[in-house]
């Protein structure tokens, strides 16, 4: 029987080979030295390198510790950790990047608040280093702006490097909604929660997964997950435009019928018009457009992921949350798997 571990350590990994062992290795020296027992859970997001080879050899190294959840093909970060969380035993769980930006030596402070009493413990980045000014930037201004227009308070500069208490994720992990923004859904759930400063590492080995096109949908997520604002928007303009209505209906007529020659003649006036109201009504039905494909999203009530095969994970523990595919065979139950 395996032993339920303390602290949990869940890291999504799409194509991070090289980076394992040295994420292993940094792991097991600073979580041996502060005593704690431990288990690294590594979910492998659909890699087309040689990650799963090197988190299996790992897995053989460390069989009572290191754990892998093999999907069956990408399904993103947030759905990755989503993952780890489901499947994670330890009564603290920590969420860190494959590939050592968020440093595996932060973890006993994260452990040493949680000891105090706080139930979500989560790292701030003090410092980038080896990020573009572009990420920066985008990255301030977008937590700047879901914090004014959501009702959560997601912490400036936090990204998914963090610790949670047992009930935190118990309480997340009831959340089964398919478009997830883990951060905000931490935030959500309430709790004591407390942050620790950092620097924030250059990547090593390969390069971000993150495209702008992905940081957007991200965002979107975050935006729609936890505010109506967007869809109100469309309130004030309609507002202003009444008024404008009203004020400029009267002028128009008055002019037209006072004035001999032809007045506001010709579709300049018309094109202009039409051109710029129907930007925005593309841009309100593009607002709502995305609020519908995740009601879509919801109604179809589809798994959030589907697991291919499993290394060292525990099934009989019961912990297969509702909608989750189990793995039809476990890779351990199949006879020469290696
Ligand atoms: N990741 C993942 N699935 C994806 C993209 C990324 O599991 O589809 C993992 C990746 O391996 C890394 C973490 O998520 O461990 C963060 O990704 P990345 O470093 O590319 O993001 P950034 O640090 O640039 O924001
Ligand atoms: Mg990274």
């Amino acid at each position: 029987m395996t032993q339920k571990p303390m602290v949990s350590i869940v890291a999504p990994v799409h194509n991070e080979e090289g980076n394992l062992f040295r994420l292993y290795e940094r792991l097991s020296k600073v979580m041996d030295e502060s005593g704690e027992t431990w288990e690294l859970v590594m979910i492998n997001d659909g890699s087309r390198d040689n990650s799963l080879a090197e988190m299996m050899q790992l897995h053989h190294q460390d069989p009572q510790r290191v754990r892998i959840i093999n999907f069956a093909r990408n399904f993103g970060h947030q759905t990755a950790v989503t993952a780890g969380m489901d499947f994670a035993l330890g009564q603290a769980v920590v969420l860190i990047d494959a590939d050592l930006q968020d440093p595996p030596e932060l973890i006993p402070q994260l452990v040493e608040k949680w000891r105090e009493g706080y139930h979500v413990v989560y790292a701030v980045r003090a410092k980038r280093e080896g990020e573009s000014a572009f990420k920066v930037w985008t990255a301030k201004l977008f937590y700047r702006l879901t914090n004014k227009i959501t009702n959560i308070d997601i912490p400036l500069d936090t990204g998914d490097f963090r610790l949670m208490d047992r009930r935190v994720v118990n309480a997340v992990n009831q959340m089964r909604e398919h478009n997830r923004f883990i951060r905000g859904m931490t935030s959500w759930v309430g709790f004591q929660q407390t942050g620790v400063e950092y620097v924030r590492a250059r990547r090593e080995i390969g390069e971000t997964k993150y495209t702008l096109r992905k940081m957007m949908r991200l965002a979107l997520d975050g935006i729609t997950g936890f505010s109506y604002f967007p869809l109100q928007v469309a309130i004030y303009f309609s507002f202003a435009l009444a008024v404008l209505a009203v004020l400029a209906l009267p002028v128009i007529v008055v002019l037209r019928l006072a004035t001999t020659e032809a007045f506001l003649e010709g579709q300049a006036t018309t094109l202009s018009v039409v051109l710029i109201l129907s930007a925005f009504q593309f841009l309100f039905f593009f607002i709502m457009g995305q609020y519908i494909a995740r009601i879509y999203d919801e109604v179809r009530g589809r798994p959030l992921y589907v697991v291919a095969d499993t290394y060292g994970i525990p099934f009989s523990a019961g912990r297969v949350p509702p909608r989750v595919i189990p793995p039809i065979v476990s890779a351990e139950d199949v006879p020469d798997a290696e």
